[in-house]
C-alpha cells in the first residue's frame, strides 16, 4: 500500500487535498506515504455529509444497523493482513507478538461483539397509574479523535458503537499514524451507506475545530489528558456529549506472598505491551521489600529474552518508540531517574544516531514517588520499580497521582489482593495480571484519566440520549 494515494473519505468519495504531509516509519525514519492535509472547509463538508446521512441512518431499523456492524467485522477479517502490514510500517509495532496482527484481531473481535449488543426499550413502570418507557436514541454526528498507539483498534472502539446505535461518524486519526485509518475507512465504506463514516486527516487544528463544531453532537476522544482538557473546553459552547479516555499512570502492587519467578512474565507484558505505549500499561511497580530483589532479578532475566527490532521482521516482539518526541521524553525521564539514584537493571541507554526511534527495554530500581519517572506517564519502554514495607503506605503512594485508569495487585492470597484492589482509585483493577480488557466489560478512567466508559452496554449507552415516554 506504499504507492496508494491516501485521500480524505467524505460521503463515500475519495477527496484530494491541496496539501499533504509525510508519515514516517519509526523503525528507519523513511517516508511511508503522504497523508492528506484537510482544511477546515473540508471538515465542514465531512460534517455536512454525516448530517445528511444521519437523517436516514438514525431511522434505519435495528437489524440493518446490526448487519452493518457485522459487515465491518467481516471486512476487518478479510483485509487484516494488508492493514496489519500498513499499521506496522507507520506505527512501528511488530507484526507478531501483541503487535499489528493482534490489533487487527482485537478490532474484528470488538466489532463483532458490539454488533450483537442491544439497548432494548426499558419499561420503568406499568401499572394502573400508567406506563413509562425509557428509549435510547442516537445523538447525531459523532466526532472521533484517535491517538497513535493502537490506532485501528481504538478507531473501531469509537466507530462501531456509534454506528450500531444510529449515529454517523467523522473520524480524525493522529497525524503520526493516519494512513492505516484512511485505508480502513475506505474499506469500511464499501459496506456502509455513503456519509455514515467519514475520515479527515490533518494536523491538530482539525481536532480543535471538531471540538467546537456546531454540527457535531458528541466527541469521543482517546489521547492525552492535556488534549482532553482542551477538547472539553472547546466543546463547552455547543454542550457536546463527551467520552474522554485519557492518560494513565497505572500502579502495580506486589504483595510479599508472591512467587517472583511465576509473576515475572505477567509483570513484564503488563508494562511493556506495545513498548509501554499503552494507556492501561503498568507504569509504576511497587514491590514488597521481602521479595524486592527477587522480583528485580526475575524481571531482568525475562526482559533480556525479549527481541526488539524492525516490526516487519517476523521474529520481533517489540518495535521502536513511535515518534521522536516520545523517544526523547522516555530518554529524559530515564536520565532524570539515573541522576536521582535510580539503579539501571537493564537498558537505560540509546544511540541517538542509530536509524529509527529504538529505545531499549529499561528497568530502573530504587526510585520513589517524587521522581519524575514515577510521577509522570512515561508512555514508553521504561519501568520504575519502587520498594515498600507498609501496605497502607503503598496504597497511599499508588493513589497519590492525578490519573486513575487501571491498577493491579499481585498476590497468592486472592481475598487479601481483592481487599487491596478495592482501595485503589482507578477504573479497572486486575489481580495477578495487568491491562486485560474485553468487549463485554466497561472500561474507563477516574480522576484525570477521563470521563465515561467504553465497551459493553454501558459503553454503547454513551452514544445515545434517553427519551422517556409517559402514557
Ligand atoms: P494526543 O493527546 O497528543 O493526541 C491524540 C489525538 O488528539 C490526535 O489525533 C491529535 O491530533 C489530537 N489533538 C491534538 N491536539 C488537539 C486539540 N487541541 N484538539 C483536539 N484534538 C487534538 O495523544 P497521543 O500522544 O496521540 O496518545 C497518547 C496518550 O493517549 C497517552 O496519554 C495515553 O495514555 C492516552 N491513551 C489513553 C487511552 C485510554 O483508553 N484511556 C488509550 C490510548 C491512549
Amino acid at each position: 500500500m506504499v504507492d496508494h494515494q491516501y485521500r480524505l473519505v467524505i460521503d463515500g468519495q475519495s477527496i484530494a487535498t491541496e496539501g499533504t504531509f509525510d508519515v514516517l516509519n519509526p523503525s528507519d525514519g523513511q517516508v511511508v506515504g503522504a497523508a492528506p492535509k484537510a482544511t477546515v472547509a473540508q471538515l465542514d463538508q465531512a460534517v455536512s455529509a454525516a448530517q445528511t446521512a444521519y437523517e436516514k441512518w438514525s431511522k434505519a431499523d435495528d437489524t440493518t444497523r446490526q448487519k452493518a456492524c457485522v459487515a465491518i467485522a467481516d471486512t476487518l477479517r478479510d483485509h487484516a493482513e494488508e492493514l496489519a502490514q500498513l499499521l506496522t510500517l507507520e506505527q512501528g509495532k511488530p507484526l507478531n507478538g501483541m503487535g499489528s496482527r493482534y490489533e487487527l484481531g482485537g478490532a474484528e473481535a470488538w466489532a463483532r461483539y458490539t454488533a450483537g449488543l442491544e439497548l432494548p426499550v426499558k419499561v420503568l413502570q406499568d401499572d394502573n397509574q400508567g406506563r413509562v418507557e425509557l428509549h435510547r436514541k442516537p445523538v447525531g454526528v459523532v466526532g472521533s479523535i484517535t491517538p497513535w498507539n493502537w490506532p485501528l483498534m481504538i478507531a473501531i472502539w469509537h466507530i462501531v458503537p456509534a454506528i450500531r446505535t444510529g449515529n454517523t461518524v467523522v473520524i480524525k486519526p493522529s497525524p503520526l499514524t493516519p494512513l492505516s485509518t484512511i485505508r480502513m475507512i475506505e474499506l469500511l465504506n464499501t459496506v456502509l451507506p455513503a456519509g455514515v463514516l467519514n475520515c479527515v486527516t490533518g494536523e491538530n487544528d482539525i481536532g480543535a475545530a471538531m471540538s467546537s463544531h456546531p454540527g457535531i453532537a458528541k466527541i469521543v476522544f482517546t489521547g492525552s489528558t492535556e488534549t482532553g482538557k482542551k477538547i472539553m473546553a472547546g466543546a463547552a459552547a455547543t454542550l457536546k456529549r463527551l467520552t474522554l479516555e485519557l492518560g494513565g499512570n497505572d500502579a502495580g502492587i506486589v504483595l510479599p506472598d508472591c512467587d517472583s519467578r511465576q509473576i515475572a512474565e505477567g509483570l513484564f507484558w503488563g508494562a511493556f505491551i506495545n513498548g509501554g505505549q499503552t494507556c492501561a500499561a503498568l507504569k509504576r511497580l511497587y514491590v514488597h521489600e521481602d521479595i524486592y530483589e527477587d522480583v528485580c532479578r526475575e524481571l531482568t532475566s525475562f526482559a533480556a529474552t525479549v527481541k526488539v527490532g524492525d516490526g516487519l521482521s517476523e521474529d520481533s516482539v517489540l518495535g521502536p518508540v513511535q515518534n521522536r518526541m516520545q523517544y526523547q521524553k522516555v530518554k529524559d525521564l530515564v536520565n532524570d531517574a539515573k541522576g536521582r539514584g535510580g539503579r539501571i537493571l537493564i537498558g537505560g541507554n540509546s544511540d541517538d544516531n542509530a536509524p529509527g526511534n529504538f529505545y531499549p527495554v529499561t528497568l530502573v530500581a530504587d526510585l520513589n514517588n517524587g521522581d519524575r519517572l514515577v510521577d509522570e506517564e512515561q508512555f514508553g519502554p521504561a519501568l520504575p520499580i519502587i520498594k515498600y514495607s507498609d501496605l497502607d503506605e503503598v496504597i497511599r503512594r499508588a493513589n497519590d497521582n492525578p490519573n486513575g485508569l487501571g491498577g493491579s495487585v499481585w498476590g497468592r492470597d486472592i481475598a487479601k489482593a481483592k481487599k487491596v484492589a478495592s482501595q485503589l482509585e482507578c477504573g479497572s483493577v486486575w489481580i495477578n495480571k495487568h491491562g486485560a480488557i474485553q468487549p463485554n466489560v466497561p472500561f474507563g478512567g477516574v480522576k484525570g484519566s477521563g470521563l465515561g466508559v467504553e465497551f459493553a452496554e454501558d459503553g454503547l449507552a454513551e452514544y445515545t440520549t434517553i427519551q422517556v415516554i409517559f402514557q
